[in-house]
């Protein structure tokens, strides 16, 4: 299918794409790397009025490394991500996660900021965010807001950025000694969207988890943190009957639908599975 008309604006600063938003309201979309919005809108899933395309604005596609946290701007690339080694050393979860997106074409041209967006339950980065609890950074009219996370993600694409906000930036802890990060996930062929994901973010006290935090992607309308099996984890050695343990706490964590891909039972199971592989890959590491 063909893509509906519509304008298109190429804004040379944030003043003037932030006009354009407001101008236009919900008949605007932002463009960025294009890997989603294309299909949507050739798929006729969408008709707005222009396509404010953000990739001109200069700061944007910036990776600046603080003293306790990395800021990523929002036009960095899936490939410049996991080409870098900042991102590699300071947030290993986040590089750990990039491969997992799609395959390198569309990783060439797809944004950080695009996919946390766009807020497909079945995308990494989210539940990256997620896991780690990352800060967005929105602009607007008004100047800057931040958003946490665990805040941004509203439900089936969507998100807490207003229609007259760009996300600019998105800001992750950096990893500290005794912390150990997974992430995996299941799919039917590799570059396929997941089948389910996690994101787990562990700390470690000598051999005993003090901290987990795991996030999953594809297993809700949102990423989905699993707040009892983290529990069921802490303070634990990693063992089979810890393992055990947060597996059947899952259930009240999640509650996937059953589609086209698998029940809901079997959904849960792969769930199960997954966290078996990260406890399993920190009890390696202690
Ligand atoms: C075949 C295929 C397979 C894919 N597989 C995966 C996968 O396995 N995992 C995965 O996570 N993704 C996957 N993707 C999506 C890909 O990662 C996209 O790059 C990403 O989701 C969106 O990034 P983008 O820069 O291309 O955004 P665009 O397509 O340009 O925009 C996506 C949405 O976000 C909005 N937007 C973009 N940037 C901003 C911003 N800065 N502020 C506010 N709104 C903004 C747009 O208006 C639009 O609604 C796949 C895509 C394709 C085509």
């Amino acid at each position: 299918m063909k893509a509906p008309a519509f304008d298109y604006v190429k804004p040379a600063s944030m003043a003037e794409a932030l006009a354009y938003l407001k101008q236009y309201g919900a008949g605007a979309q932002v463009l960025a790397g294009g890997q989603s919005l294309m299909a949507v809108l050739n798929l006729g899933m969408a008709s707005p009025d222009v396509l404010v395309d953000i990739t001109a604005l200069p700061g944007l596609n910036e990776i600046k490394v603080q003293a306790d946290s990395v800021t990523i701007g929002a036009l960095v690339t899936h490939a410049a991500l996991q080409a870098s080694p900042q991102v590699a050393q300071h947030v290993p979860l986040l590089w750990q996660a990039v491969p997992h997106v799609a395959h390198m074409a569309i990783r060439n041209a797809g944004t950080i900021g695009g996919s946390l967006a766009l807020a497909d339950p079945a995308a990494e980065y989210p539940a990256v965010a997620l896991a780690l609890n990352a800060t967005l950074t929105l602009q607007g009219p008004g100047g800057q807001r931040q958003v946490s996370a665990q805040d941004f993600f509203l439900g089936f694409y969507s998100t807490a950025r207003a229609e007259d906000e760009l996300l600019v930036a998105v800001t992750f802890p950096k990893v500290k000694g005794g912390q150990v990060m997974v992430f995996d996930e299941l799919t039917r062929r590799r570059g396929d969207y997941a089948l389910c994901g996690l994101a787990a973010a562990f700390e470690v006290k000598g051999s005993v988890i003090s901290t987990a935090r795991l996030a999953y992607l594809s297993m809700g309308d949102r990423p989905m943190l699993a707040s009892s099996a983290a529990a069921e984890l802490m303070g634990k050695v990693p063992s089979a009957a810890t393992i055990a343990a947060a597996q059947a706490a899952l259930a009240q964590d999640l509650s996937p639908n059953g589609d086209l891909h698998g029940s809901a039972k079997g959904k849960l199971q792969w769930a199960r599975v997954l966290l078996e592989r990260s406890v399993s890959h920190v009890g390696k590491s202690v």
